[in-house]
C-alpha cells in the first residue's frame, strides 16, 4: 500500500468512526427532538414558483424531439413538490428549463413561462441568470462525485459560493462553511474543510453537494434524483435531512425522481409526467390512496410492497409514445387498458377531483359512459 492509498483507507477508517459517532448523536437528537416536540415544517399559501404552459423542444438530425409539452404547476413556500415518471418522460428537462440550464441551441423554450416570485425567469439573459442561480434557486444532482471538483477542497468549494455572491470576507466565508457542514451533519467540521472529495463516502459526498446548494441560503431547490446513487440505508439519511433542514429553513423543493418510496417520504403534492406533460397531479395522499389516471394506478401496481407476499408485480406493457411525433390525443392509449375511441383523436381536457387533485383523462369525462 503506498502513501496515497494509506492516507485514504486512514481517512475512511476516521469517516467511518465519524459516522458511527455521527448516527449516534443523530439518534440522541432526534430522539431530544421527539420528547422536545420534532420542530415541524410550514407551508404558506403564498406562491414562490409558478410554471405555465412550459413547452421545450430539441433539435436533432432526426427532427424536433418534443420534450416538455405544455407543463404547468405552482410550488408553495416551504412545500415539497415531487415530479415522478418514467425515464424521458420531461421530468428532468423540466427541472433544467427552470433552472436556466436549457442548451439553446439545440433546446429551445417554445412557449411558456416560468415565473420565480415576481422574476420571469424565461426571459432573463444569461448574466441576470447567474445572478439568481446558486443564489435564490439551488440544484442537486444524480451523482455527487461529478458535482464536486476533484481538485479542490471541500472548504474551497463551499467558500467559493457564499464568496462570488456575497461581500463576505474569507474568514466569513469560512464561518459559514463551517456551519454548513454542522448543518448537513459533517462531523469534525475543521477538519474535513481541509479534505478533498475523494476522502468521503458517497452519503457524505451527497452531504457536502445538500451544504453547496444551501450555503446562499436559497429559497428554491432542485433536487434532481439526489438519493438515486446512493444505498437505501444512506438515501433514507439523506432524505431525513432535507426534511430537517426544510422544517429549519423554510426552503421549498422541486424533488425529481422515479422512486416512489422517496416520494411518500418527503414529498407534501405529487405531478405525475407522461410523454411531456402532467398528466394527474395531487396532494401526496390523493395520489396514493386515490390515484385517478391508469398511467399513475399503472405505476403504483409496479411498486414492490411489504404487505402483499407472494402477489406478482405488475408492469406497465408498451413503451411511451415517439415524442419526434406524439400523438394528438392521449399519450398513454397504446399502453391504456381503459382506451376509448376518442382517446386516440382527441387529448382529454383537464379534470378537477378537488382543489388539489387534476387529472388529464377522458374516463373522467362526465360523458365517458356514453363516448
Ligand atoms: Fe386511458 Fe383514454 Fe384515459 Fe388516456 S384518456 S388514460 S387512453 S382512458
Amino acid at each position: 500500500m503506498n502513501e496515497h492509498q494509506l492516507d485514504h483507507a486512514k481517512g475512511l477508517a476516521r469517516e467511518k468512526r465519524d459516522e458511527a459517532g455521527n448516527n449516534q448523536n443523530q439518534q440522541v437528537a432526534a430522539t431530544t427532538q421527539t420528547a422536545n416536540t420534532k420542530k415541524k415544517k410550514v407551508i404558506s399559501s403564498d406562491v414562490i414558483l409558478s410554471v405555465d404552459n412550459l413547452h421545450v423542444s430539441f433539435s436533432t438530425y432526426g427532427g424536433s424531439v418534443q420534450a416538455v409539452r405544455g407543463v404547468s404547476f405552482d410550488l408553495h413556500k416551504g412545500e415539497t413538490l415531487a415530479i415522478v415518471g418514467e425515464s424521458g418522460c420531461g421530468k428532468s428537462v423540466t427541472s433544467n428549463a427552470i433552472m436556466g440550464l436549457i442548451p439553446q441551441p439545440p433546446g429551445r423554450i417554445s412557449a411558456g413561462k416560468v415565473m420565480f416570485k415576481d422574476m420571469e425567469l424565461t426571459k432573463m439573459t444569461k448574466k441576470e441568470l447567474r445572478k439568481v442561480q446558486g443564489v435564490d434557486i439551488s440544484m442537486i444532482f444524480q451523482d455527487p462525485m461529478t458535482a464536486l471538483n476533484p481538485t479542490l477542497t471541500i472548504g474551497e468549494q463551499l467558500m467559493e459560493g457564499v464568496r462570488t455572491h456575497t461581500n463576505a470576507n474569507k474568514a466569513e466565508a469560512k464561518q459559514k462553511a463551517l456551519a454548513m457542514l454542522r448543518l448537513v451533519g459533517i462531523p469534525n467540521p475543521e477538519e474535513r474543510l481541509k479534505q478533498y472529495p475523494h476522502q468521503f463516502s458517497g452519503g457524505m459526498r451527497q452531504r457536502i453537494v445538500i451544504a453547496i446548494a444551501l450555503i446562499c441560503e436559497p429559497e428554491l431547490l432542485i433536487a434532481d434524483e439526489p438519493t438515486t446513487a446512493l444505498d437505501v440505508t444512506i438515501q433514507a439519511q439523506i432524505l431525513e435531512l432535507f426534511e430537517e433542514i426544510q422544517a429549519k429553513t423554510g426552503v421549498s423543493i422541486v424533488l425529481i425522481t422515479h422512486d416512489l418510496g422517496v416520494v411518500a417520504k418527503i414529498a407534501d403534492r405529487i405531478a405525475v409526467m407522461y410523454a411531456g406533460k402532467i398528466i394527474e397531479i395531487g396532494t401526496k395522499r390523493e395520489i396514493f390512496y386515490t390515484p385517478q389516471h391508469p398511467y399513475t394506478q399503472g405505476l403504483l401496481n409496479s411498486v414492490p410492497r411489504l404487505d402483499l407476499v407472494g402477489e406478482e408485480l405488475q408492469p406497465i406493457e408498451g413503451t411511451p409514445p415517439d415524442l419526434f411525433a406524439p400523438p394528438t390525443g392521449c399519450p398513454f392509449t397504446a399502453r391504456c387498458p381503459f382506451a376509448m375511441e376518442v382517446c386516440d383523436h382527441v387529448h382529454p381536457a383537464t379534470t378537477a377531483k378537488s382543489f388539489t387533485h387534476r387529472v388529464d383523462c377522458w374516463l373522467q369525462d362526465e360523458r365517458a359512459q356514453t363516448v
